[in-house]
């Protein structure tokens, strides 16, 4: 586990269709100062649109994670917001030239490989790790979340469908480190229903989706001609989503994660109810292990230093 903070080493650029919109979208992420965190920036014409990455930005949970602000938005932030939480990285900037970010091939996978193709740079400051000390539920039905103190980040994540094809999945790790994110979470990719996908489109969903990006099921079996690249990557890829989320509270967490038929709004829920209990989380280093802030640490000025 890194103790210090972590930021690119160079600029890192993707190009590819989102997801949902089918956009052509280029992102890059950039370098960032200590104590900058990630924040997205959206140009749009000659404007430059700073959103944070914070639960408080999340605007939209349909189908995917959206963050906005001021009425810009930047859609399927959670498997980019991923890597950059399995791989330990604290401060970036991240350019987007369209509406959403790019699917790539529906997991992290890609994202990892390049930003370790480039490397990391490793700061002055201790990262601020989150060390959880209530347990927080949210239930919502036969669905729950739950956070609790834990010296680790443990993930313990069940899936249910009746479709033959996934049935009943999970996903179970005490310890994830970056190589377990890296080898065992990041290259599950999204999952979606074939009997699903007009109906989604009239609403503007999966535009972009295709075997490509994405795991098809339909009524017999699997589209995907190189089939499954893990016997429960569904599960795996929940798991991806749910870290992908939690990135959004700002730091590496020391935390016990239980979810069941989980999905993106149970996940902000339960950051929402966590940021608003009094005394549930205290924010540390592991340099010297006492109390630093209980404020996020953002820096606009930061940002707009970089773009
Ligand atoms: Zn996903």
């Amino acid at each position: 586990m890194k103790i210090l903070q972590h930021t690119v080493s160079d600029k890192i650029t993707f190009k590819g269709i989102g997801l949902h919109t089918g956009a052509e979208v280029k992102i890059d992420i950039l370098p960032a100062p200590e104590d900058t965190g990630i924040s997205f920036v959206k140009k749009e014409k000659d404007q430059k649109y700073i959103i944070k990455a914070t639960v408080e930005n999340i605007v939209s949970t349909l189908a995917a994670t959206t963050i906005g602000k001021n009425g810009t938005t930047i859609s399927t932030v959670e498997h980019l917001m991923a890597a950059l939480y399995g791989l330990e990285i604290d401060n970036a900037i991240i350019v987007v030239n369209g509406p959403e970010i790019p699917a790539l091939d529906g997991s992290a996978g890609v994202f990892v490989k390049k930003i370790k193709e480039v490397g990391l740079v490793q700061q002055q400051k201790p990262r601020h790790f989150i060390r959880i000390l209530k347990t927080i539920q949210i239930e919502d039905g036969d669905r729950y979340i739950r956070i609790e103190p834990y010296d680790n980040f443990a993930i313990n994540v069940e899936i249910q469908f009746a479709h033959s094809v996934i049935g009943k999945q999970q996903y179970i790790c005490n310890n994830i480190t970056s190589e377990e994110f890296e080898r065992n979470i990041s290259k599950a990719r999204t999952f979606g229903f074939l009997s699903q996908v007009a109906e989604m489109r009239k609403n503007g969903l999966a535009r972009g989706g295709s075997e490509k990006n994405a795991i098809v099921i339909g009524d017999s079996g699997i589209l995907n001609s190189e089939g499954l690249r893990f016997k429960n990557e569904m599960a795996r890829h929940k798991a991806l989503d749910l870290i992908g989320d939690l990135a959004l509270l700002g730091g590496p967490l020391l935390a016990k994660i239980t979810a069941r038929k989980n999905g993106h709004e149970l996940h902000r829920k339960l950051m929402m109810k966590l940021i608003n209990t009094d005394d549930a989380f205290k924010i540390i280093s592991l340099e010297s292990p006492f109390h630093i802030d209980n404020e996020w640490i953002w820096r606009d000025q930061a940002v707009a230093a970089v773009v």
